[in-house]
């Protein structure tokens, strides 16, 4: 592995592959932390809710913008360089959301109206499981309300994946692996100190 795939692993959230070449690389171990801070910001769940189509065209309009207002051609050389190294950073940010789910489940509509629809696409990640729920149909949470999504085991184990107040698209994190915390629902909940799930579910899954 070269330096930059050690690097290009590193940032696409492959840690364990880039660690053999990070360990026997003097360069690489100085880079690591600042590539560790790219990982994080890349791991945003902002940046991964901001569709970055437009992103390039922003940058270099900011760039004609910036050559026009200056009289120093070194300026200018700085926009093209940050710009130029936005670009890079955009095309990574689309690679990574273009990554296929590693599962697409559909849910039910349960309290939900029966025109309602959820579907969560999964990844299986190093740190848990990045889930983008999609929702159509539902009507905003009331005041003091919430949907919450929900992973629970086997056993009844239940972690929180997050929150969302109505329909679009959701971006969600959970700390546990889907293998060991399979069913995925979610509920409407109260704004309150009860962190539990109530018993008033939404969507669930089939079966
Ligand atoms: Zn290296």
């Amino acid at each position: 592995m070269s330096c930059d795939d050690a690097r290009a692993a590193l940032l696409a959230g492959d840690i364990e592959s880039a660690a053999s070449h990070i360990a026997g690389c003097r360069s690489c171990r100085a880079d690591e932390a600042s590539w560790q801070r790219w990982r994080e910001m890349l791991m945003e769940p902002s940046i991964w809710e901001e569709p970055s189509d437009h992103l390039a065209a922003r940058i270099f309009e900011r760039v004609e913008n910036a050559a026009r207002g200056s009289r120093f051609s070194r300026l200018r050389w700085l926009w093209a360089g940050a710009a130029a190294f936005l670009v890079v950073l955009a095309g990574a940010l689309v690679f990574a959301n273009g990554r296929s789910p590693d599962w697409s489940i559909p849910l039910v509509a349960i309290a939900a109206d029966p025109g309602t629809s959820a579907v969560v696409n999964g990844w299986n990640t190093s740190t848990g499981t990045r889930m983008e729920l999609r929702v159509a149909g539902i009507t905003p949470a009331p005041d003091g309300h919430y949907y919450e999504i929900w992973m629970t085991a086997p056993d009844g184990r239940h972690v929180s994946a997050g929150t969302f107040r109505a329909e679009g698209t959701v971006s969600a994190w959970a700390a546990v692996r889907r293998s060991d915390f399979p069913r995925i629902w979610i509920t409407l909940e109260k704004i309150d100190d009860n962190l539990g799930p109530s018993p008033t579910t939404y969507f669930d899954m089939v079966g």
